[in-house]
Order: structure tokens, then C-alpha cells, then sequence
């Protein structure tokens, strides 16, 4: 069976090496020049316990097995014990978050590399400009260095992020401009603890969403904010002037000249049935509550390999083990949005004692699938509700 690919990030990579593993003749694609940057990331993951309490365990297998593959010691920078949280001006206290830095260029590199040596045929400088359906095949246009070409196979993967160039094939749902996050990334040096990452959520800076640092062990640091797709796009201020003012107020010393940007989706898995395969960002599987997408791509592209091994439609396996959990995070993250884009809603928050918001958050960035949790937020719900309607009176 022989298999194109759109896109080699995490998502596509990782497909494809599952794929030349199980037998099947792959093309990869991807319209960057170089194998593999630029990077526009975090670079932040999970260490293979620090989720396994508040994953639903299927998740959390998927997830070490997914690690398991790419981690090598020479991808992974700086080990992070603590993550702490500021809220507004003043942080809530930190816990224990054990996870990595990595560099993800060459992880996804890594992952290409065996994948080629496996049999693979992997084609950079090579952007596919649009996909029909050709009878029993895919046919899709493709622009490489020497030119206009078509290329079709039995099977193709959409791994090209949000919104791929294959969703129309699948009649894959749009996402708002509220389930989507236009997020910066570039390096800076800073005084910060090189073993605790930091989350800053404060609607001056990163309405709709969070900044954040992520040490790099060495003084240097990956850092961004996140702003919903709604105010990056109608806010009064640029994402730009948003992420220069997260650096000033932060003391940051940018490294790179480039502030880098993306957009990600936030709104959970988008709706999708057919023969083509859309995974990672371009289905939606970034974690709408932390805005973890790298390991999320590489479950679904193996979701993918998975259905097409087993003779099973991919989405509804995709929906069966990821759909629940999903649409559990989507339903956090919206209970938080009133104070996500609201600073004097934040500083009402502050007035809870700090040991319950830092519980609640911390749950939240774990993506807990855990009874308490939603005991816990239930609880908490109609306050913070209230929260939003007293700055809505004033
Ligand atoms: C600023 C920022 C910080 C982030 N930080 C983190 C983090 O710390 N941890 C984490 O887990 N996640 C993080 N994420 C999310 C994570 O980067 C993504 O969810 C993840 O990379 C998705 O993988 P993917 O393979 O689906 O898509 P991508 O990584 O976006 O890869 C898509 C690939 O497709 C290629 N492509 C696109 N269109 C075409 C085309 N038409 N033809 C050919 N090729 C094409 C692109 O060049 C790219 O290589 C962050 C995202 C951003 C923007």
C-alpha cells in the first residue's frame, strides 16, 4: 500500500515511521527547506510519569509509547522539577512538574532520519498546493525545485496543520477564531530558575491564552505568549506589542532578532469522515487547556497507522480513544475563558486561598481526567462565572 504524507513535523514524521515500519511505501513531504527548522515552540514535554495519575490510561500508554520512540539523550536540553504559575501580578506558588526542554528540530530530524533509512522517501522544498480525489487514489499538486508535478497514492495523511490543505477531502469543521491561539516563540536570557518553568496568565499580556518561560538549563530560555485567535486579530494591541511587553516586563534579553509565530487550535478535535487521514494540528489534537500539541500529533498519526493496519475507519477510532478526553479539555478550558481575557476578573480570583487555585490549575495543565477534578471545577464553576458578571457590572 503506498501512502503520501503532507507535512513532517511531529505529527507526519512520526506517521511515517510507524507506517515503514508496518510495511507500507511511504512518501514525506514538506514544503520547508531545511530538515528540520525553523522551530516555533515551547519545546516543553512531558516526563513519561508526570501525567500517568491524570491521563485516562489508554491516553497515557499512547503517550510513553510515543516518547519511548523520539526521546534520545542528545534531544533532551534541561529537566524541569517545578512549574510555577503567576496570576496577574503575583504567582499562586509552584509544584512539582517533572518534564523536558528538548530540541525539537533535532528530535523530528531523528525521527525522519529512520524513517528514511527504513525505506521512506522524504521530499523537503516541497509544498502540495491542493488534493482530489482520483477514483480509488489521491492525486495532489506539489511545487518542488524543479517545478509543478502531481503525485498520487492509495492512502494520504494530512499532517500539514490547522487548516490542512487536505480537510475539504474529509469535510473536516472549521474553528472559530475563539478555538484558535496565535503564539510567538523566540530565546531570550533572563534571571529565572533553570529547574522551574513559568505560566503567566494575564490577560494584559496574553488575552485568551498565557506567556511563558521554559529554561533551557544554560541561563537562556524559550519563551512566547499565546493570545486567542479573537483578540490577536480584533484585540487593540498587536501579538507583537503583546509579546514586547511580556519581554520588558519580565527583563527578558531576546536572542534571536525574529519574534517566530503560529497558529494552533484550541477547540478540540474538529469533525471529519472519509479516506483521508488528518492528524496532529490539523485535527485538532492540540490540548486546549495547555496548548501541548507534539506527543497529542504523534498519537494520532499512530491512531492513523493503527486503523489502516487494522482495516478500521480511523476517525471513529480517533474519537473513541481521544473524543471523551477532548471535549473534557475543551469544557475546562471554557469554564477558564472569562478570566483568561479579563485582568480585573483575575484580580478578583486572587481573593481564593492560593493552595485551591493552584490545585485547580495545576489540574487543568495536567489535562486531569480524574473525578475530583471536575468535582472541583463544578464547584468552582458558578464563582468564577460571577467573577466575569461583576466585571460585566462595573
Ligand atoms: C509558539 C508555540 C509554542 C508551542 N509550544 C509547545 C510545547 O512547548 N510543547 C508542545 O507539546 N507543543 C507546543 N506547541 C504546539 C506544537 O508545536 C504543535 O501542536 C505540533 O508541532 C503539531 O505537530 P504537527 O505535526 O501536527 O504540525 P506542525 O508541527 O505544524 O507541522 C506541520 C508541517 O507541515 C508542513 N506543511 C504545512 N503546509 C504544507 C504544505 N502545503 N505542503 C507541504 N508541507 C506543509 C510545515 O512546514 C510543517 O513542517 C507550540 C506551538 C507554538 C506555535
Amino acid at each position: 500500500m503506498d501512502l503520501m504524507i503532507v507535512g513532517a513535523g511531529p505529527g507526519g514524521s512520526f506517521t511515517a515511521l510507524e507506517a515503514v515500519r508496518k510495511g507500507f511505501s511511504v512518501t514525506l513531504m514538506d514544503k520547508k527547506s531545511a530538515r528540520y527548522a525553523p522551530i516555533i515552540c515551547g519545546e516543553l514535554l512531558p516526563s513519561k510519569g508526570l501525567l500517568a495519575d491524570y491521563l485516562p490510561s489508554r491516553i497515557s500508554d499512547l503517550l510513553a509509547y510515543t516518547l519511548d520512540a523520539t526521546l534520545s539523550s542528545d534531544v533532551v536540553i534541561n529537566r524541569i522539577k517545578r512549574l510555577n504559575v503567576i496570576l496577574g501580578d503575583v504567582s499562586i506558588g509552584s509544584f512539582p512538574f517533572d518534564s523536558l526542554v528538548v530540541d525539537k528540530g533535532a528530535m523530528i530530524r531523528q525521527v525522519i532520519d529512520v524513517a528514511e533509512e527504513e525505506g521512506a522517501k522524504v521530499l523537503f522544498s516541497t509544498t502540495v498546493t491542493g488534493c482530489i480525489e482520483d477514483g480509488p487514489r489521491i492525486k495532489c499538486s506539489v511545487r518542488g525545485r524543479d517545478g509543478e508535478s502531481f503525485i498520487t497514492a492509495s492512502k494520504a495523511v494530512g499532517a500539514d496543520a490547522y487548516p490542512s490543505t487536505l480537510s475539504g477531502l474529509v469535510g473536516a469543521s472549521g474553528l472559530g477564531p475563539q478555538d484558535l491561539i496565535v503564539a510567538t516563540s523566540q530565546r531570550a536570557a533572563g534571571k529565572f530558575d533553570d529547574e522551574e518553568a513559568v505560566i503567566i496568565m494575564d490577560p494584559r499580556l496574553a488575552p485568551g491564552g498565557y506567556a511563558w518561560v521554559f529554561p533551557r538549563g544554560d541561563g537562556t530560555h524559550n519563551t512566547g505568549i499565546g493570545v486567542r485567535g479573537d483578540a490577536a486579530w480584533r484585540g487593540s494591541a498587536s501579538v507583537l506589542d503583546l509579546h514586547k511587553r511580556f519581554i520588558d516586563k519580565f527583563s527578558l534579553r531576546p536572542l534571536q532578532r525574529a519574534v517566530l509565530s503560529k497558529t494552533i487550535p484550541v477547540g478540540g478535535l474538529v469533525k471529519a469522515g472519509g479516506s483521508v487521514y488528518l492528524v496532529g494540528d490539523a485535527v485538532g489534537s492540540v490540548i486546549p487547556t495547555n496548548g501541548a500539541g507534539i506527543n497529542p500529533a504523534m498519537i494520532t498519526g499512530k491512531l492513523a497507522v493503527d486503523s489502516m493496519t487494522q482495516g478500521i475507519d480511523y476517525y471513529s477510532l480517533l474519537y473513541s480513544v481521544f473524543g471523551p478526553f477532548m471535549k473534557r479539555m475543551v469544557d475546562y478550558r471554557r469554564l477558564a475563558d472569562p478570566i483568561l481575557y479579563d485582568h480585573e476578573a483575575v484580580k478578583r480570583l486572587l481573593k481564593f486561598p492560593k493552595p485551591l487555585l493552584r490545585t485547580a490549575l495545576r489540574d487543568a495543565v495536567m489535562g486531569s481526567s480524574k473525578a475530583s477534578t471536575s468535582f472541583m471545577l463544578g464547584i468552582l464553576s458558578p464563582f468564577i462565572n460571577s467573577l466575569a458578571a461583576g466585571q460585566r457590572r462595573h
